[in-house]
């Protein structure tokens, strides 16, 4: 019989957990990819980037596969009428895929899962996206940690013991069912191919000198920009791991553990996907205003490293994490803006947007989530660009009008805001 293998965030054929456990059946394997039309609609840009990262991953997926005489079956539907097609079409006994961790996926999945089982289908899913998923790393109690220094410590003892496996699913494509099936074009997806350009997914470089890049916004190389292939599984979670984790410093890896962090903590509170994590935050009287928010959104607010990152978000799906924390910090707290308005924002921009990643970190940047830095500490965009960008590289790299007419004045007096957000948070943790 066929095993069906669903292609989701893991748009890779090397070291896929879910792809060589179901190569090991002894079955030949159809892999299957499903544009989801729910998914789709809700992407209000029909040259979104990310849709154009996937086509171009399962092109170059079914290009590596040609020699086997097989490829990847693309279905453009709702998700439940795709898995009527499959099943018509293929009668599978077994279904394979990487667990994915996002509420709504979850929900996904178990919808999936009941239908197959109306037909005697099995459905499996396999840890493939992290090395430890939500119940593996928690307290002695068996409750989820919920500070960053203590999760990532117990996390480094596990996998000091531990360590990670690799799966050879490369080894054994000759077991994929043969057959070749047409991708659809992007148009016939509804959507236009983006002129983005996307980051290479190799970084093994940049990990050695990261403790001393990573903060330096104008420096292409300073971070790894793997963000987009963590996201969609085109680089292997356990071979960056087991790379970081070799290095004599071990920043680049702690940051693959905030990673994992945020997705543990979403899975144990979902209810951060639209509300504070800390409830009494939900209390802040958010000010609110639109024409300040469309000008956070255009990167015209007069704050020059933070216009800077908003039109680099803008123009490229990708922000530096340290301009990522100045934006969102400024929205919150100097424009007093619900973060989940910024949080939108980015998730619609970022190519990297992951939903746990985003929730956290804006979460964390407004004061109200785990781990939070504190509502008093408020960035100063002024000084954020003294320290970390003093020769305005950045920042005049993405504003060449910096200097001459047209640039706006600062929308809001800094220390007029910074009055104003302590006010603010202040009456909603009193309330
Ligand atoms: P590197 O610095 O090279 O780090 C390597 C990888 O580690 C990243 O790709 C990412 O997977 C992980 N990582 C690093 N920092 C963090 C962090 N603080 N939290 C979680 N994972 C981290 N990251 C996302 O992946 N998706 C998001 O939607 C996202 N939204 C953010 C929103 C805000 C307001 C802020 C302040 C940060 C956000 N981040 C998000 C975290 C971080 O900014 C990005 O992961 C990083 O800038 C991506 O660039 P890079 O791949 O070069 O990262």
């Amino acid at each position: 019989h066929t095993v069906i293998f669903w292609f989701r965030r893991d748009l890779r054929l090397a070291d896929n957990h879910a792809l060589f456990q179901a190569l090991q059946t002894g079955h030949l394997v159809q892999p299957v990819f499903i544009f989801d039309r729910s998914i789709l609609g809700r992407l209000s840009d029909s040259k979104d980037a990310r849709v154009t990262f996937i086509w171009q991953q399962l092109q170059a997926l079914n290009t590596a596969l040609a020699p086997y005489g097989t490829s990847i079956k693309i279905y453009h539907d709702h998700c439940l009428e795709a898995w009527q097609q499959i099943v018509a079409e293929f009668r599978p006994q077994q279904v394979f895929c990487n667990r994915d961790y996002e509420p709504a996926a979850g929900l996904r999945d178990l919808e999936i899962q009941a239908f197959l089982g109306e037909q005697h289908i099995s459905f499996q899913s396999f840890k493939d996206q992290v090395i430890f998923h939500e119940k593996d790393v928690v307290k002695a109690d068996g409750n989820p940690y919920t500070v960053y220094t203590a999760y990532k410590n117990k996390w480094l003892a596990q996998y000091e013991i531990a360590g990670s496996d690799s799966y050879a699913s490369e080894d054994l494509l000759q077991l994929l069912q043969p057959g070749i099936h047409p991708l659809p074009r992007l148009a016939e997806l509804g959507f236009q191919a983006s002129e983005i350009h996307f980051p290479e997914n190799e970084a093994y470089d940049v990990m050695a000198d990261y403790l001393s890049t990573r903060d330096i916004p104008s420096l292409e190389n300073g971070t790894s920009r793997l963000g987009v292939h963590l996201r969609f599984g085109t680089i292997s979670i356990r071979k960056l791991v087991a790379e970081a984790y070799s290095m004599v410093e071990k920043t680049f890896l702690k940051e693959l553990i905030w990673r994992e962090f945020f997705m543990m903590i979403l899975y144990h509170f979902p209810h951060t996907v639209t509300k504070a994590f800390m409830p009494k935050y939900d209390l802040i009287v958010w000010r609110n205003q639109q024409a300040e928010f469309q000008a956070w959104c255009e990167g015209r607010t007069g704050y020059p490293l933070v216009d800077a990152g908003m039109r680099e978000l803008n123009h490229s799906g990708f922000m530096h994490n340290r301009v990522r924390m100045l934006c969102a910090s400024f929205l919150c707290k100097h424009l007093l803006i619900d973060w989940r308005w910024g949080e939108a924002y980015f998730a619609e921009k970022l190519l990297d947007y992951d939903q746990s990643a985003n929730i956290g970190n804006w979460q964390w940047a407004a004061g109200c989530g785990t781990d939070a830095a504190p509502y008093f500490r408020i960035f100063s965009p002024m000084l954020q660009q003294k320290k970390f960008d003093p020769n305005l590289t950045y920042i005049k790299k993405w504003i060449p009008e910096l200097t001459g007419f047209g640039y706006p004045q600062p929308i809001v007096d800094h220390t007029l805001a910074r009055e104003r957000c302590l006010k603010t948070y202040k009456s909603a943790l009193n309330a």
